[in-house]
């Protein structure tokens, strides 16, 4: 049965290993619309080697690139953020929320209201609208499908069980690559040290966030989120092959893990074919080849962010909203030069610790207490460097 795929973000990293899924399934899917922010070349090409209805670029001035990239193809051309929208509102089968930063909520929840299979990749997006997206995808009867390999692990370890025998939830994380730095050295870190990931190859943003930890962090808030069990059963431990991709404890004593290669198409083809399965060119695991797999505590003395991101979502309301804005400006402050390495959780927390808005209850809430986090992030950065 061929299904129809929206992909949000198709140039990123999340977006090409979503579309060599494709490429080599093409009897699975048709394609309706792909979006990125400016790439209009790239862009133009994945349109017409997948034959899209409409691709579309968020960043306006890149509209006559695009349509020059598409001319004569017969596909559409959209450019603007609200084109983006408009093209997650086509109401694919299966959309791919794969946009970075909470840039993507609006799509996201866009592709929400049509009711359909959302795999979601964006996890700013569910961080900062929380209850606003779980609301929306509990009244349209969406199914939200995780991708980050982590909660896409959980999934997968949940099935079939009854959440109320879950005893407690464990989320791993690589560590990043400082994970054994010695502080100074970690204040010292330039971008490029911060975006070379051990074991994964992702994105400069979320690269960034690994090394900070506050990846860990968002994806805590995400879990919580997704699986509601309660943050005092949400654990985090660092597990640097990046093979055990997360458990589920339960009352019994029983742990289920999800294992694989620290290949981001494997848990997109499990979010792509759910609840079947479907070819990927990833070799299961050869654990004797591994050899051994190591589980440590996290250091929340070198790395505060998960702590912070606790105290978050303890906090609730419009505090994950404020956290993951402050975290963008930052990222991109640091990835710009601007700030140290070790100012981006800092500077996170000291927005934090200014006040947070009023519980957002609707989507346009949201995106205000995002761009007003982002305004004060910005502002206190200045202050200080
Ligand atoms: P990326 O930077 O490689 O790609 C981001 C995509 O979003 C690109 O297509 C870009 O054009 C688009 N984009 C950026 N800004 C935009 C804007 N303002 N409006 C519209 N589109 C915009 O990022 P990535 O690594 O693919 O990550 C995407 C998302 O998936 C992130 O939320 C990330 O946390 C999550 N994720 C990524 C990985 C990974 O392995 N890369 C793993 C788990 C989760
Ligand atoms: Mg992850």
């Amino acid at each position: 049965m061929t299904r129809t795929i929206t992909i949000l973000g198709a140039t990123g990293s999340v977006g090409a290993s979503t579309l060599d899924l494709v490429r080599r399934n093409r009897d699975m899917f048709r394609v309706v619309a792909l979006t990125a922010n400016g790439n209009a070349a790239m862009l133009g090409e994945l349109a017409r080697e997948f034959g899209a209805e409409v691709a579309v670029v968020a960043d306006e001035g890149c509209l006559p690139a695009l349509r020059e990239a598409l001319s004569g193809s017969g596909i559409e051309a959209a450019g603007g953020a609200a084109a983006v929208v408009d093209a997650a509102a086509r109401g694919a089968d299966i959309t791919m929320a794969a946009i970075v930063g909470c840039a993507g909520l609006a799509p996201t929840m866009a592709a929400i209201e049509c009711g359909k299979a959302v795999a979601l990749a964006n996890k700013e997006a569910l961080v900062s609208a929380g209850e606003v997206m779980t609301a929306a995808v509990k009244r349209t009867g969406a199914t939200l499908l995780p991708v980050d390999s982590e909660h896409n692990a959980i999934f997968q370890c949940l099935a079939g069980n009854d959440p109320a025998h879950v005893h407690a939830i464990t989320l791993t994380a690589s560590g990043g690559p400082f994970r054994e730095w010695e502080m100074e050295r970690i204040h010292r870190a330039t971008p490029a040290e911060a975006v070379k990931h051990p074991t994964w190859s992702m994105g400069a943003k979320i690269s960034v966030d690994s090394a900070t930890m506050m990846n860990k962090g968002l994806e805590f808030i995400e879990a919580y989120h997704l699986f509601p069990v309660g943050v005092e059963r949400l654990r985090i431990v660092i597990h640097p092959q990046s093979i055990v991709h997360s458990m589920v404890e339960y009352r019994d004593g029983s742990t289920l893990a999800q294992l694989g290669p620290s290949d981001m198409r494997v848990p997109i083809a499990s979010a792509l074919a759910w609840p079947a399965r479907m070819n990927t060119p990833c070799a299961p695991l050869d654990l004797a080849a591994i050899g051994s797999l190591s589980f440590f505590k996290p250091d929340e003395e070198r790395f505060p962010a998960t702590r912070v991101a606790r105290e978050a979502v303890i906090a609730g309301g419009a505090a994950p909203a404020v956290l993951n804005a402050a975290n963008e400006i930052a990222v991109a402050a640091f990835l710009a030069g601007q700030i140290a390495f070790t100012r981006i959780v800092q500077s996170a927390e000291d927005v934090l610790a200014r006040g947070v808005p009023r519980p957002p209850v609707t989507l346009e809430e949201v995106i205000a207490v995002d761009r007003e986090a982002r305004i004060r992030a910005a502002e206190m950065m200045e202050t200080v460097s």
